[in-house]
């Protein structure tokens, strides 16, 4: 920062310096350059302190978790709003109930880090799109693909830790099928200006079982099966996991979320 500021001031040194002699400039330069920071203590800051987190089973102290395993309460439907159906499982996760929908968190988000762990059924049925697919979706608009990948090609922009349709992840970083993924998510939400229009992408960077898949991609739009991505405009929305409908009894548990707007 400094730095810029002092190429600044000599430009602008320069600049009112154009009428006068080439000595006069140099001495302009040299008062400048004199503020340069020399002492370590000169480019230390001390305010404002950062608030401190702890961590407690691995959650941290600032985020709402979303599913411990107790129950459902948090969670409702997307076709109705009525509470969520899923099953509830002895191991502290829940599993997609097939064909009862879409469910979505009742709180509402805007920028968030998400914390998911999810798993394919140990028992292998179907292929390509149709084995143990699921989706997280950031604002319930935006996608990450869940997907059981392993001996399992398909389109790489629906594969495992793509963003669906619009971002190929860099690696695929899966656990064995029937066991368990982590997805760690950074979410900023897309701005839009009082006339809908849009003034910035959302953007999304995502690590799979902590390794890096979406680097900071800019998101196109709304994820989308068939046709382009588009934006429309919206404020907070929720979280959503997606049934997708095909018998594939993807389960998720230790949900949490920290909000970064
Ligand atoms: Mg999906």
């Amino acid at each position: 920062m400094a730095k810029k500021i002092i190429t600044s001031l000599i430009i602008i040194s320069i600049i009112g310096c154009k009428e006068t002699t080439n000595t006069e400039v140099s001495i302009e330069e040299k008062n400048v350059v004199e503020i340069e920071p020399s002492k370590p203590e000169e480019t230390e800051i001390w305010e404002p302190i950062p608030k401190e987190v702890t961590i407690e089973n691995e959650i941290p102290s600032d985020a709402i978790v979303l599913f411990d395993g107790s129950n459902l309460d948090k969670w409702i439907h997307v076709k109705d709003s009525t509470s969520a159906t899923w099953y509830l499982n002895a191991d502290g996760s829940m599993t997609v109930k097939d064909k009862s929908g879409d469910i979505r968190t009742k709180k509402i988000f805007g920028s968030v880090q998400l914390h998911v762990e999810w798993k394919s059924p140990s028992e292998v049925q179907g292929e390509n799109q149709s084995r143990g697919n699921s989706g997280v979706f950031l604002q319930g608009k935006y996608e990450v693909q869940v997907l059981d990948n392993n001996n399992n090609p398909t389109y790489v922009n629906g594969q495992v830790g793509s963003i669906y349709k619009q971002s190929i992840p860099l690696v695929k970083a899966s656990s064995p099928t029937g066991e368990w993924n982590r997805y760690d998510i950074i979410f900023h939400a897309p701005e839009f200006d009082s006339d809908g229009k849009l003034l910035k992408n959302a953007n999304i960077t995502v690590l799979h079982n902590g390794v890096l898949v979406q680097d900071n991609f800019k998101i196109l739009g709304s994820t989308t099966y068939i046709g382009s991505p588009k934006y429309e405009p919206h404020g907070k929305e929720p979280i959503v996991l997606q049934d997708h409908g095909d018998n594939s009894r993807v389960s998720y548990r230790n949900i949490w979320v920290r909000e970064l707007d």
